[in-house]
């Protein structure tokens, strides 16, 4: 056990925070079972900084996530790190790093908390009286959420799809709004930069910052279940850069991949036919490699009936031409389940 570890004050009401405690701390904030005495110790790292800030203007409050969906790693790995690595002396303003939100799917490695069934990335804007992983998510909205100019939630495919390495927002109506966090998403360096549909969920963590009108950032960094490598270094890096973007951090913004010298590319899928099922159950074969650029009519994989060995697999094409934007991950694939995305590229 190191001296962090033996610095983590668990709170069983938030109201004992004290978020302008100057300096770092760790908490373990205690949201109570529904079933049985006992704890979700969901992790919570509260930072503020010690160095004058150079203008008189205070930074906006930085909120980072990780860990909405338990069985996502890059921002769980990303997330602690930071935790460790930020120096209040460094940093100016406030900065509040949540590796872990839903503690209890992280430590199943599921999607969904196994304490009560739900989506933490379906549960905004929480319940204070809902079960445990609404009562989080309403802690975030009245406790977090009020605090932080700009909101980091940092996904990856987990089991469900792959993407090419990216940040995403949704479409935002208020222009400036719109305007900054295009900017803030280009921080990250990933390749491409996805404005997807509020149409195909609601209670997203990240739709509720957007509502609230913060500078709001998601992204998908990696795949099934694994630490990307490259996919944590834009996360990590990126975070830094959006902390120097606001001035909590020093320095100027820095190139994350220097192999790429391209800036992102926006695409957008706003329309849901462009979210397209899985018209059979069936094997999955893709044909093509996520961010890939594609023709209307073309392949994108097969379906394969292995009750007959001998039939031909079902080919799949392209609805449109435009960006491979998401695929689906596992080879078995359901009737129904968002087989593949294609989005059009943009230009802000
Ligand atoms: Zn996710």
């Amino acid at each position: 056990m190191n001296a962090e570890t033996l610095m983590v004050a668990t709170v069983y009401n938030p109201q004992e925070i004290d978020f302008e405690r100057p300096g770092k701390h760790h908490y373990n904030v205690a949201f109570h079972l529904d079933s049985s005495w006992g704890y979700s110790l969901v992790p919570l790292t509260v930072i503020n900084g010690l160095r004058k800030a150079s203008g008189t203007a205070r930074p906006p409050g930085i909120a980072v996530f990780g860990g909405t969906h338990g069985n996502e790693w890059e921002g769980q790995v990303a997330v602690k790190r930071l935790c460790l690595d930020l120096d209040p002396t460094e940093l100016c303003g406030q900065v509040f790093l949540i590796p872990q939100l839903s503690e209890s799917a992280c430590v199943a490695n599921q999607r969904l908390s196994p304490l009560d069934g739900v989506n933490m990335n379906r549960a905004f804007p929480g319940d204070p009286r809902g079960t445990v992983s609404c009562r989080i998510a309403n802690f975030v909205k009245t406790n977090i959420f009020p605090r932080a100019g700009v909101v980091l939630d940092i996904h990856s495919g987990g089991h469900e799809a792959v993407f090419p390495l990216c940040t995403s927002f949704h479409p935002i109506p208020d222009p400036s709004q719109c305007a900054e966090i295009a900017h803030v998403a280009t921080l990250f360096d990933t390749p491409f930069i996805f404005i997807y549909s509020n149409q195909m969920a609601s209670g997203l963590l990240t739709s509720e910052a957007e509502a609230d009108g913060k500078i709001t950032i998601g992204g998908e960094f990696g795949c099934a279940e694994a630490v990307n490598r490259k996919g944590l270094r834009h996360a990590y890096e990126g975070v830094k850069n959006v902390l120097r973007r606001y001035g909590l951090l020093p320095g100027d913004v820095i190139k994350i991949d220097p192999d790429r010298q391209d800036p992102p590319r926006f695409m957008k899928a706003d329309n849901l036919a462009d979210y397209v099922p899985c018209p059979q159950n069936g094997i999955w074969e893709p044909a093509l490699d996520a961010g890939a650029d594609v023709g209307e009519g073309d392949i994108l994989g097969w379906l394969h009936d292995f009750s007959d060995f001998t039939s031909k697999p079902r080919e799949i094409h392209a609805h449109r031409s435009g960006i491979l934007a998401a695929m689906h991950f596992a080879a078995v694939s359901k009737k129904g389940v968002t087989l593949y995305v294609i989005a059009e590229e943009v230009r802000l």
